[in-house]
């Protein structure tokens, strides 16, 4: 049997540093840990008003990773599909943890590739939860 595939979509992020961090942790999920798992949208295109991108939340549970306590991905698919089953709020997750925001978005030290680790493992937690309740 095919399992539905699992969303995973990053806020843009192009505001700071913890963007940078959602989008590298959302690739790393997406092309390593659970490729063929997971699927994604643009969300400049799903915010544009692309039909085709707004049945996205209706058709995949769907986890927003959100660099700071804004939370733009999550209240976009909200809005303009459906709920998500999940939210990584990366800001919040350095906080628990006592770290600082990366310093550069552009340029990562090693420290920050061990933040992108941290938040990556955190979205596939949320991915393997939801799978657990489909096959349930
Ligand atoms: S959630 Fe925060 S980091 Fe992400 S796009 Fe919105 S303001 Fe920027």
């Amino acid at each position: 049997m095919i399992k539905p595939k699992v969303g995973v979509v990053s806020c843009s992020g192009e505001c700071c540093s913890l963007g940078t961090l959602s989008r590298i942790a959302t690739r790393r999920v997406l092309e390593d840990l659970k490729a063929g798992e997971t699927v994604t949208i643009c969300l400049p295109l799903f915010l544009a008003g692309d039909s085709g991108e707004r049945m996205f939340a209706k058709q995949f549970p769907t986890v927003a990773v959100d660099g700071c306590h804004k939370l733009c991905a999550t209240k976009a698919i909200e809005k303009y599909s459906g709920a998500t089953a999940a939210t990584v709020d990366v800001e919040s997750m350095l906080e628990e943890q006592g770290s600082d925001p990366p310093a550069s978005r552009r340029i990562f030290t090693p420290e920050d590739m061990a933040m992108v680790a941290m938040v990556a493992g955190a979205i596939v937690e949320k991915v393997d939860g939801i799978k657990e309740a489909q096959d349930a």
